[in-house]
């Protein structure tokens, strides 16, 4: 009988493992597509448990099928791999050794959990009735793995009936899980807009038709979007994140080149975006004389726990950390996250690891220079999937 006291001490006694190995990783980090080394340790750890490995899928990703003693569904289990382009501000012995390279993250941390619930679930493997399908993925932080290791069948053969994710958060205390139904994390678009004028002396203003002056009108106008365009009780975020142009202070623009994101909870507010940017682009330019290009390019949707895979998730949390250290989480997050291909291609559930410890100093916010997480988090993060993933596979 495989109860969660018995998950727990195993997971406990994989906390070395988990330390050294998402050490390793954090002093070796490697950026989304390159995960070359990462990858590799990843496959051997499942190689060695002697899992059915596929490796190069969907780029560098890695997915490995643990076979329980008994026929049953597929639940798969995933992690990302990759690091961000930001240089390493801790001096700690496993900061980064890469210049310009680090986890600030925490997908190490996932990835070396998930190698634990590797090993923690090969152990009881006589009890499976059914499979796990562990899943490293590339390139979170972008261009984004999951589409790809799905488009090349990484839920397929066995075919995966659920998936479960989590990500380390230091704005939940150590030693808590953050759970939510419903929507987690917002659609991510992206948007690059050109605004041409006419070149002119600054001193005549009526030779020129200047870029800088629409432009500003243009990012002021697309404010309305979301305060006058859409509904007060949707969340929804438009910003313009760089602008660029202009030559030299007496000299009127000709071309101002502006990139920004765009955020949106719902289907239908998010297919609206492109139309209502793009008005409010014509008009303002159109009345003021200047022409426009505009791209809007579509990112990550937005992901949605399912109900089911959520309550097994939480019960799970509940029975490894006890009733009061499950927190359910207000709202979701504009943030994006592309687990969402995975919750758009079977039932799933993303759940939110505490690894805040003011006492340690460990306060720094997701892709801050300064990032780290208490480690004391990886052991329950092994302990609620792997019970999650031994509950769905009993559950009939
Ligand atoms: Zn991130
Ligand atoms: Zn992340």
């Amino acid at each position: 009988m495989i109860s969660a006291a018995l998950i727990a001490d195993k997971a406990q006694s994989l906390k070395g493992f988990c330390i050294e190995t998402r050490r390793d990783f954090h002093r070796n980090p490697e950026v989304g597509m390159q995960e070359e080394r990462t990858a590799r340790l990843a496959a051997q750890h499942l190689e060695k448990l002697g899992l059915d490995i596929r490796t190069g899928v969907g780029g560098t990703g890695v997915s490995g099928v643990l076979q329980g003693a008994r026929p049953g569904r597929t639940i798969a289990i995933r992690a990302d791999m990759d690091a961000l382009p930001i240089q390493d501000q801790k001096t700690c012995d496993y900061a980064s050794r890469r210049a310009g390279v680090m986890h600030a993250c925490g997908h190490d941390g996932h990835t070396a959990m998930l190698m634990a619930t590797a090993s923690l679930l090969t152990d009881l493997r006589d009890s499976l009735c059914g499979n796990v399908q562990f899943i490293f993925q590339p390139a979170e932080e972008g261009p984004g793995g999951a589409r790809a290791m799905i488009d090349d069948g990484v839920l397929l053969d066995p075919k995966v009936d659920a998936c479960l994710g989590l990500h380390l958060q230091t704005d939940l205390l150590v030693g808590r899980i953050g759970i939510r139904y419903g929507t987690i994390s917002a659609a991510s678009d992206s948007i690059e807009i050109s605004i041409r004028g006419q070149a002119g002396p600054g001193a005549g203003p009526h030779e020129a038709v200047d870029a800088i002056a629409v432009a500003a009108q243009a990012i002021v106008a697309l404010q309305t979007i979301v305060s006058r365009e859409i509904s007060p009780v949707e969340p929804a975020v438009v910003s313009v994140g760089t602008v660029r142009g202009g030559y030299r202070g007496n000299v009127i623009a000709d071309e101002v080149f502006m990139t920004g994101t765009v955020r949106t909870l719902q289907a239908d507010t998010r297919s609206m975006m492109p139309q209502r940017i793009e008005r409010i682009i014509r008009g303002v330019t159109g009345a003021m004389r200047a022409s426009y290009d505009l791209k809007y390019s579509f990112g990550y949707p937005s992901a949605l726990n399912d109900t089911a895979i959520t309550a097994l998730a939480e019960s799970a949390a509940k029975e490894i950390l006890g009733q009061d250290q499950v927190e359910h989480l207000p709202a979701p997050t504009m943030g994006a996250e592309d687990f969402a291909y995975f919750a758009e291609a079977v039932p799933a559930s993303f759940l939110r690891l505490g690894a805040r410890n003011e006492a340690k100093g460990i306060i720094y916010p997701g892709h801050n220079p300064k990032f780290d997480f208490d480690e004391d988090a990886m052991p329950t993060g092994v302990s609620v999937l792997s019970l999650a993933a031994i509950k769905y596979l009993l559950e009939r």
